[in-house]
């Protein structure tokens, strides 16, 4: 088998020392740098939360509860939101509504954001419009895994007004 011998070219003075391309680094990160100052044309880095990001229409944030033109939350504790959720990470307790209308409503209504997947399941099952995923909003960090556990006065703060027909077409 042939040998081919490579013959590397020998370094002077200034090329072993470095120097040279040293310098050329340090003068392409000060230009970086300088042009990051001045311009931050190409800053990826987004100053959050002062800086927030546009989401998509369809982000499915922090969950919410509906209300009802009185003010009413618009669940009704059917439980098909709990139901449909794979997380199994909804707990609702029903309460006997005074409207014999309504029939229920959720006398405790509460999700597990720590074990929530966002999948969405729960608001595509509500016949009410009660339950939206729309407030383009992130779960909070907390210190305890208890905070993560939100509530029907939390859903409710983050809640908005709806005149949806029940299962029909939300407004
Ligand atoms: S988004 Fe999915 S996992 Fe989270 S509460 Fe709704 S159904 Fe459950
Ligand atoms: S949020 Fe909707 S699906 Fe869930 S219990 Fe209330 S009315 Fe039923």
């Amino acid at each position: 088998m042939a040998t081919v011998t490579v013959r590397r070219r020998e370094l002077d003075f200034w090329e072993k020392t470095y120097v040279k391309e040293v310098g050329r680094g340090l003068a392409i990160t000060f230009r970086q740098l300088t042009k990051n100052l001045l311009t931050r044309e190409d800053v990826a880095t987004r100053e959050y939360p002062e800086v927030r990001r546009k989401y998509p229409e369809r982000f499915r944030g922090r969950h919410r509860l509906m209300r009802r033109e009185d003010g009413t939350v618009r669940c009704v504790a059917c439980m098909l939101c709990s139901t449909a959720c794979p997380a199994n990470c909804i707990h609702i307790v029903a309460g006997e509504h005074d409207d014999d209308r309504v029939e229920k409503y959720p006398v405790s209504f509460e999700i597990d954001l720590l074990v929530c997947i966002y999948c969405g399941f729960c608001e595509e099952a509500c016949p009410c419009d009660a339950i939206r995923m729309d407030s383009g909003k992130h779960p909070l960090p907390s210190f305890t895994r208890d905070m993560q556990r939100i509530r029907k006065h939390q859903l409710l703060e983050e809640g908005g007004l709806s005149v949806a027909e029940q299962g029909g077409r939300s407004k």
